[in-house]
């Protein structure tokens, strides 16, 4: 078979232009290295949001345009795209508070008012673990997505349209042969190596964006990333309440302090990146700072031994003239190349919120080579996994024919699998259809679910990407759910 696409990368662009192109009519394969999401679009603030920080360096067409996704994406996710609440106290030795103000008061405007309006007014629980000098501040609001769910539901959504999809499956070689790239793949799990031939070719490969790229020029690519490496940490969270942070800092950044159940997570930071793509690590310094900023804002004394977890990724950035790493623009390049009549699509930075808009742009870039294409769709069309009225009638529905199962339980369920949350639970009548306690919230009827409708092939792939259990669970319990999955093998 010849497909029309196909897409190298499994984050959320390669998702995202996956699920767009199969719903135009096209025949698409992606093939994903490692896990899906096991890149950059796991490892983010989980934010969907216009960007505050961007008015300073007046990217205001970037925050505009994700203003305008984060509407989008939170009516075709509401189960994976939560508003949260900001809190930003004014420090007047970095940033005037009328000047807070006004760059808020613009952020909310450029926005359509499906959010609450920013306020002066802080609310006790929301200023009091505050030192006294920061109490006094401004709230607005923006959303957070468990982000590598969402890309899940992007391929979801393109396998049901018709996508080939496929984690653990490297693209190796690229030629280019008569009308066809001919693309070697190989499984990383069985070392067969499969020959694909396609009509087009779209690099979404993140921060392997110039080695892809290499594979296909090898003598004439140019280097066009800057790295940028960014880390989180999560403590026991110290505040009551559930909203979160943006904290201004003397470096002229800003850190986050989001809500996570129990926990908070703390992030992020922006530092030059030259290290192994393959094995991205928090340095000390990166957990001192991010330590030492709650410890200038808040009554606590927090030190490394609060961390519970950390994680780190790199942001693809496109090289451009700023010195200061947080100052360049987080806007994406696409640029199409042509090599013997075959069309090559190279994408360059971004952002997680911005993925459905590029999508969009790559497509139109492709119109030449497929002049039936359907025209744009994505826009006004829910995932499939959130096909009901509201997320809340959905979970009562749910409650009273489960009426069995535990409360909490239901919500995770119904936040993470939306209406496949139905699939999930199929005809279980009682918690002992949950099957086997892995702990912490997880049964073998989630596991079981996952392994089959949503590619897992390792324990990581379920502990840290289509669930976040690994923060929670003791290596018992980890070694217990690695022999059930080799056994379902
Ligand atoms: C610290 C940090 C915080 C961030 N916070 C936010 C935020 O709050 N909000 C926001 O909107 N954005 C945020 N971003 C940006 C956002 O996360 C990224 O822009 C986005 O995830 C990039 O997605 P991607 O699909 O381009 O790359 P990736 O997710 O890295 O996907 C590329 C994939 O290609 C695969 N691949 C590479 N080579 C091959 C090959 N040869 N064959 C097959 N597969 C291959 C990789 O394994 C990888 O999975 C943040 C980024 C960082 C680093």
């Amino acid at each position: 078979m010849i497909y029309d696409l196909f897409i190298i990368g499994g984050g959320i662009n390669g998702a995202g232009i996956a699920c767009d192109a199969a719903g135009r009519g096209l025949s698409v394969y992606l093939c994903e290295k490692d896990d899906f999401a096991s890149g950059t679009s796991s490892k983010s603030s989980k934010l969907i949001h216009g960007g505050l920080r961007y008015l300073e360096t007046f990217d205001f067409k970037l925050v505009r345009k994700a203003l305008k996704e984060r509407e989008i994406l939170s009516f075709k996710a509401p189960h994976l795209i939560k508003p949260v609440p900001f809190i930003m106290p004014f420090n007047v030795n970095i940033h005037a508070p009328w000047l807070i103000r006004l760059g808020i008061w613009f952020y909310d405007h450029l926005a359509k008012k499906s959010l609450p309006s920013s306020t002066s007014t802080l609310s006790r629980l929301e200023y009091k673990s505050l030192k006294l000098k920061y109490q006094k501040g401004i709230k607005y609001y923006d959303c957070w997505v468990d982000d590598a769910r969402l890309v899940i539901c992007n391929l979801q959504h393109a396998q049901k349209l018709g996508a080939h999809i496929q984690n653990y499956h490297q693209c190796i070689s690229i030629k280019s042969e008569q009308k066809y790239w001919v693309i070697s793949v190989l499984n990383v799990l069985t070392h067969e190596v499969i020959e694909i031939k396609a009509k087009a070719l779209v690099n979404a490969t993140g921060i392997w964006a110039d080695q892809t790229n290499a594979l296909i020029n090898p003598k004439h690519f140019r280097k066009r990333l800057s790295l940028v490496q960014g880390s989180h940490i999560m403590v026991p969270k110290w505040y009551l309440g559930q909203h979160a942070y943006i904290l201004q800092t003397n470096d002229k950044r800003v850190v986050f302090v989001i809500p996570d159940g129990k926990n908070a997570i703390i992030g992020t930071t922006d530092i030059a990146y030259e290290g192994s793509l393959e094995d991205i690590q928090i340095s000390a310094l990166e957990k001192e700072y991010l330590i030492s900023v709650i410890n200038v804002y808040f009554n606590i004394a927090l030190n490394k031994s609060d961390i519970i977890h950390c994680y780190s990724g790199v942001r693809p950035l496109v090289k451009d003239g700023h010195n200061r790493l947080s100052k360049i623009s987080r806007e994406y390049v696409i640029e199409k190349e042509i090599h013997h009549e075959l069309n090559l699509v190279n994408i360059y930075g971004g952002k997680l919120t911005t993925y459905r808009q590029l999508a969009e742009d790559v497509l139109k870039q492709l119109q030449t080579v497929f002049p039936n294409m359907k025209p744009a769709w994505t826009k006004k069309e829910k995932f499939p996994s959130a096909s009901f009225d509201t997320l809340k009638q959905y979970y009562y529905d749910l409650r009273r024919q489960k009426s069995w199962l535990p409360k909490d339980l239901l919500l995770m369920y119904t936040r993470k699998y939306g209406t496949f949350t139905s699939v999930l639970l199929g005809e279980a009548q009682s918690t002992d259809d949950l099957g086997i306690d892995f702990g912490h919230g997880l049964f073998q009827i989630e596991i079981d679910y996952l392994l089959k409708y949503e590619w897992v092939k390792t324990i990581d792939d379920i502990l840290w990407r289509r669930t976040k259990f690994g923060i929670s669970m003791s290596e018992d319990d980890k070694s217990r759910l690695n022999q059930y999955i080799s056994e379902y093998k």
